[in-house]
């Protein structure tokens, strides 16, 4: 029997966002690989064998996947959100380009899942109804002088933007330190929108500015959307107010 590894996506949390794909994507797989979290939320089946692995094992645990696939498994190797975004496929395709050629040989299949920024922004608006970029506030894998460039760049350049990993328990002081680095260009009045485990029983969104941006309000669960000088609110009575970017930009 030929051997396959399938990337699924299992999107933020509520089951209504994993997709029929992803779904039977989890029902056809012999061998379930993923961070322990996301494994809990893939139904039990009998017969199907589960690898829990810690968080922050990426390499490891794409390695373990593609070796049980390459002995002939059906395996699916979950995580949150999209697999592609700042997830587990970019660590498959590093394994595939450096591993043995065997691996190059497999089926390999990516199932996409709802991001963390999409989720987040529909509970608010459209905060992302014209450019936007996704970043990831992470110094483990790029140094912090990057992601400052970064940061400068799509203030300047007028991108509305989705950060992703603003904090952990051992990266405290980023996230501050980027909502100072976008005081520099952007009004104080900069929409921000903090969504917490978007899609769980104890999700919260909280919408402010930048001005009152306090980083101590996210945490590992949390996605933060810096809005653009364009994003602005509609106050709704009896409603939140609706937070979005135009779909036009002047000059
Ligand atoms: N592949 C995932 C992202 C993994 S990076 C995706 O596409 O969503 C992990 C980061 O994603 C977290 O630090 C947080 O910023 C964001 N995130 C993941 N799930 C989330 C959720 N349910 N609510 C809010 N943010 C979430």
């Amino acid at each position: 029997m030929n051997g396959a590894l399938t990337v699924v996506g299992l999107g933020p949390g509520d089951a209504r966002w994993l997709t029929p794909q992803a779904d039977a994507a989890l029902a056809a797989a012999d061998a379930l690989f993923g961070y322990g979290p996301y494994l809990e939320r893939a139904p039990v089946r009998r017969g199907q064998s589960r690898h829990p692995s810690d968080n922050r094992q990426e390499a490891l645990r794409a390695r373990a996947a593609l070796e049980r696939a390459a002995a002939g498994s059906k395996v699916a190797l979950v995580c949150g959100g999209d697999p592609g975004v700042f997830a587990m496929a970019a660590a498959v395709c590093e394994q595939i380009e450096s591993g043995p050629a065997a691996w190059r040989t497999l089926d390999v299949e990516i199932v996409p899942g709802v991001t963390a920024m999409l989720a987040v922004a529909a509970r608010v608006g459209a905060p992302l109804g014209h450019d936007f970029c996704a970043l990831s506030l992470s110094d483990n894998l790029k140094p912090w002088p990057v992601i400052e460039r970064r940061l400068d760049a799509a203030a300047q350049a007028g991108f509305v933007i989705a950060l992703y990993n603003p904090v952990s328990q051992t990266r405290q002081w980023q996230l501050a330190a980027a909502f100072e680095r976008l005081r520099r260009y952007l009004p104080a009045t900069t929409p921000v929108v903090f969504g917490r485990a978007v899609g769980r029983g104890d999700e919260t969104i909280a919408v402010t500015t930048l001005q009152s941006a306090d980083a101590s309000n996210a945490d590992m669960a949390t996605l933060v959307i810096v809005g653009s000088a364009e994003t602005r609110l509609v106050p709704r009575p009896g409603h939140t107010p609706l937070v979005y970017t135009p779909r036009s930009a002047i000059a």
